[in-house]
Formats: C-alpha cells, structure tokens, sequence
C-alpha cells in the first residue's frame, strides 16, 4: 500500500500539471461508481468539472485536490491506486477506474490525469473544503510540525496496544504503514510488538528521530515499490533496495548478521531483528 513517502511522491510529481489547472472533464468508467463515496458520479461530475485546482496537499495517505469552487476532492489510494499523468491522448489502461481531463495556461495541449487502481480499494469523495477534516485521520502528518516528540509519547501512553498497532494508527500519527513502521521500530532499535506505553521518554526520543529519518530516506528514492506502486510517470521507485527489515525475512541483518525475523503481529506481517531491537 502506498504509504507517506509514495504518496508525497506522487503529489510533487503532479503539483507543476495540476496546480491552476482547469477540470474540463471527469470521467468515471463504467462499473466503477463504487469508488466515489457519498455520491453519484454525475454529482461529483458536476462539482468538479469547471473549477481549478488551486492547491494539492497531502494529509498522512491521503490526496487532497482543494478547487476554487470551494470544495475538496479527496483521494485515498488505498493498496494499488495511481494517477498517471500525460500529456497526449493515452489509451485507456486495463486498470483505469477514471480519468480527468485538466487544460493550463502553462502548458498548451490538453493533459490526463489518468486514475489506475488493480484492486479497486483506492476511493474519491468531494466535500465543502471547511469539512475537509472530518474526512481524513485526526493524528499529525508524521512529517508536519505539528507532530512532535511529546505528542508521540502521550499518545504511546495512552494506548493500550503494542507499538505496531499503535504507530499503524492514523488517529495516533498519519502516513505510516506496515512497511515504514516496521523500518522506523529497526532504526529506533525497539521491538514492533512491545507494549507501546512501556516505552521510555528516551525510546520514544529514538523512536521519534527513526520515523523521521525513515520516511525523508524514502522519499529521496522516490518511495518504496512493493507490488503495484509507481510514480506519476509510471516509474517504481527505488526505496525497497534499502530497507533494513521489511520483506527482508531469512536474510541477515545488515548490522550484526542475525536472521531477520518475521511474525504475523497485529493481523499484519511484521519483520524485526532479534538482536538489533529489543
Ligand atoms: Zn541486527
């Protein structure tokens, strides 16, 4: 599933075609009204087309398209969406759920922004932009400032689970997924399935650092390309070369040569070394 670092970089691949861009057209493909929530595709036709995207933010894993009219187009990419953008006519994918056409007056021909989804989990909604917050998860973005150090330990505290569940809770903090979470609880040297208010204020401080470093390190590889994920240009990108733990079971460690390990913890695959983390 793409997690923060793919997600921001399918955003900054998109920000210099869609920002000032106009929707001239949205189009929902047959069969795949599912993926609007809360809406027909004609209404979220209607509220789209004619108005300009006038900023693209990201909030944890989710996309949102803020247009002039007021309203918020919100994308949840779930486990395999992708826009893909282009500049000429592009045959339709086998996978394309929608496409939007969107005209700029940086750029003279038309584009697409093509949507591909191979499992179909990915969703769109379109709300007034003063509700944009009920919609996405109310924990920090775990790479804006107002995720902090002493936010993490409060909220580690407060949970009753172990640091896996706790850290893939979007209320607790936003954009981590099985992959970054299970690299941050490397770096940080504390095991995924202890007990997350057991933590020290000094394991959270390592904790805190190691989510940070983690998600800048994938991002400047463009994220992480496990199963479908590519850029907007259609490019996977090249962080999962670099993982430590994550899918890395049976081989060793790059610190201290022990076997990485893999349990099923929290319904989720969760790699840890048995030496490097406790
Ligand atoms: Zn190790």
């Amino acid at each position: 599933m793409p997690e923060l670092p793919e997600v921001e970089t399918v955003r900054r691949d998109l920000i210099p075609y869609v920002l000032g861009a106009t929707i001239q057209r949205a189009i929902v493909h047959r069969g795949f009204s599912r993926m609007i929530k809360d809406s027909s595709i004609k209404a979220f036709r209607e509220t789209v087309e004619g108005s300009q995207i006038e900023e693209l933010r990201r909030h944890g894993k989710y996309l949102i398209f803020r247009l002039s009219n007021g309203r918020s187009w919100i994308v949840h990419l779930r486990m395999t969406g992708a826009f893909l953008i282009s500049s000429d006519y592009r045959p339709r994918d086998r996978h394309e759920r929608a496409r939007i056409r969107i005209t700029s007056p940086s750029y003279t021909s038309e584009m697409v922004l093509a949507f591909n989804d191979v499992r179909r989990f990915g969703t769109w909604e379109c709300v007034p932009t003063e509700h944009e917050n009920d919609r996405i998860p109310s924990g920090p973005d775990a790479l804006a400032i107002d995720f902090t150090q002493d936010d993490l330990l409060g909220k580690l505290q407060s949970k009753d689970t172990s640091l896996k569940s706790a850290l893939l809770d979007q209320a607790v903090v936003a954009g981590l997924g099985n992959i970054y979470v299970d690299e941050s609880c490397f770096l940080a040297g504390i095991r995924p399935d202890r007990k997350a208010k057991n933590l020290c204020a000094r394991e959270v401080e390592r904790l805190y650092d190691a989510i940070g470093t983690t998600l800048n390190r994938a991002l400047e590889q463009g994220g992480t390309s496990f199963r479908n994920y590519v850029n907007a240009f259609g490019l996977p990108g090249g962080a999962l070369s670099h993982c430590q733990v994550y899918q890395r079971d049976g081989q060793c460690c790059r610190i201290c040569d022990s076997t990485i390990l893999k349990i099923k913890h929290a319904g989720r695959g969760t790699h840890y070394c048995p030496v490097c983390q406790d």
